[in-house]
């Protein structure tokens, strides 16, 4: 329920697991305290099962803003933690890509000075450009966010298909 989040998380550079669908809530807990990971969920029965198992944070249902103070509070959390270090899809940290597949990103796609990465577990290419800077606007605690944000979920702009490598 809180993939969204999942992905703003690794977007900040959290390591984020998301839990499947049909996964007993014991199961959750007891891999939460194995691998000494906070539970983040609005669950209340999956908090109670997890409580004195593992560390719990309940989000309560909201929206982006809502979740991100929250988790600001509960956590001492930094969203500009190492803002796009890791690949929002799998959680795997992003590798500089080989320059053969670096230079297949054309250079008017890239709004910001930086290096093009690549997710070695889906081959996703991502690179600084608008998508990585309206992020850091959001991101950042007392920035004031372009308009068209506000609503939206965030867009992933990383290439798939035929970039993919
Ligand atoms: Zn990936």
């Amino acid at each position: 329920m809180l993939r969204w989040l999942g992905k703003w998380l690794r977007a900040a550079g959290y390591d984020t697991m998301t839990a499947e669908g049909g996964v007993p809530d014991r199961v959750v807990a007891a891999r939460c305290a194995i691998e000494t990971r906070i539970l983040l969920t609005k669950d209340r029965h999956l908090a109670a099962t997890a409580k004195g198992v593992a560390r719990v944070v309940l989000v309560a249902a909201g929206g982006i803003d809502e979740g991100a103070v929250v988790l600001r509070a509960a956590l001492d959390l930094d969203w500009q933690h190492a803002p796009f270090t890791r690949c929002i899809l799998d959680n795997r940290p992003l590798e500089p890509a080989p320059a053969d597949l670096a230079a297949r990103v054309p250079e008017r796609l890239r709004s910001a000075a930086g290096p093009v990465q690549r997710c070695a577990e889906c081959g996703r290419l991502d690179w600084p450009g608008g998508h990585v800077r309206r992020m850091q606007l959001r991101l950042a605690p007392s920035s004031p966010r372009p308009e068209e944000e506000r609503k939206g979920r965030m867009q992933p702009g990383a290439v798939t298909g035929p970039l993919m490598g």
